[in-house]
């Protein structure tokens, strides 16, 4: 007895695609993006998945970092916003975490500290996105405040993040690079590391180099990409996400399926209904005709999608599938990105919307 929708993860594949991650990456360190929940494959279970390959885990707040350690995950923690308040900073020093850094009250708040050891510092800038980071001309500047402070390790990274590495057309990722190399020249200092790669950057621009390089999509298998790239045609989908037919009815020309009534059967028609809806995080937006995959065949969503249900097409299937029937949401053979596609959204806020409420199966 238990609802028929989980989503299994396959840390076979996970491990896989980090491993694709390091051999890009050369001699790159690779540290594995963590935060919201691991993309919604469960954070602690990913990264314990990874632990004898991932020398470093990339998370977003301290809250997260905190549940890691909790867990006993014990490698280097980065928080990629960097502490929110002074008192985050005492206590990324007590628990090893690894702290980027974007503004002066971030900074001030590092150099004032009353800290147990030097904190491991990466100086993040802004070399276009417009979200986080120092501008590259006080790179020297922030850096010297920095390099002056005995709170503050001496190996330091010099990090950015790029806003449209996704599109391979599109040269503003080389206008971001051209900006970060202004940063990274202006400090007089011969042991400065860098990073800048995200998925899509290790994936298809060799021409950034990295010493620390941070996938995060990718290592779900997924691709960043709209086309198809030799390198990302590789990843295998991590997560499984099924449910089953839970009911079956014939319907009349003419009549609806669902709330608001907005499909309407054009022949006699077969329709499916499955126990799965926004409530499980499958998209609200998802149009008519998005596909689940059963029997290996795409089959049409019909109607509204509901809290807990949605209802498919089987009218063209060539065998008949009784109640019971497994169903693919996503995963291997139906890429989370064609739902996304087909819901208004990309296939990183599905992942990473994936509630509580879906049981996840690890093997
Ligand atoms: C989330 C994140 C990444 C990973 O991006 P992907 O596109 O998922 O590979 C890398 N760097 C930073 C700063 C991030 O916040």
């Amino acid at each position: 007895m238990t609802r028929p929708t989980s989503a299994i993860i396959d840390t076979q594949a996970l491990r896989d695609n980090f491993a694709l991650a390091q051999k890009l990456g050369t001699s790159a360190k690779s540290m594995p993006m963590v935060k919201a929940n691991a993309y919604g494959h469960g954070m602690v279970k990913v990264a314990e998945a990874l632990k004898d390959m991932a020398p470093a885990y990339g998370v977003a707040c301290i809250e997260e970092a905190l549940e890691l350690r909790q867990a006993t995950i014990d490698q280097p923690i980065l928080l990629l916003e960097g502490p929110h308040s002074a008192d985050e900073v005492e206590i990324a020093d007590q628990h090893g975490f690894w702290l980027m850094l974007e503004n002066h009250h971030q900074l001030e708040a590092v150099v004032k500290a009353k800290l147990s050891n030097p904190i491991n510092i990466w100086i993040k800038f802004d070399t276009g996105m417009h979200r986080l980071g120092f501008q590259p001309n006080e790179a020297q500047q922030v850096f010297q405040r920095l390099n002056n402070s005995p709170n503050v390790s001496k190996s330091m990274v010099l990090a950015t993040h790029f806003s449209c590495a996704d599109n391979l057309d599109n040269d503003f990722t080389k206008q971001q690079l051209s900006h970060f190399k202004t940063a990274f020249d202006s400090i007089d200092q011969p042991n400065l590391l860098k990073s800048l790669a995200n998925s899509a950057a290790i994936l298809d621009w060799p021409e950034v180099k990295d010493d620390w390089q941070r996938p995060g999509y990718m290592l779900y298998g997924n691709t960043p990409f709209a086309r198809n790239q030799p390198n990302a045609d590789q990843l295998v989908p991590v997560m499984h996400f099924q449910s089953a037919v839970i009911s079956i009815r014939t319907i009349a020309t003419g009549e609806s399926v669902g709330y608001t009534a907005n499909w309407t059967a054009q022949r006699p028609s077969t329709i499916a209904t499955i126990a799965v809806g926004y409530g499980d995080g499958y998209p609200r937006h998802a149009k008519n005709g998005t596909p689940v995959l059963i029997r290996g065949v795409k089959c049409p969503v019909v109607g509204n999608v509901s809290m807990d249900m949605i209802s498919v097409d089987l009218t063209d299937l060539a065998t008949p599938v009784d109640i019971g029937e497994p169903v693919t949401l996503w995963g291997p053979g139906l890429g989370v990105n064609e739902v996304a596609h087909h819901s208004g959204t990309i296939g990183y806020e599905l992942l990473t919307r994936m509630p509580a409420r879906v049981p996840r199966i690890y093997k």
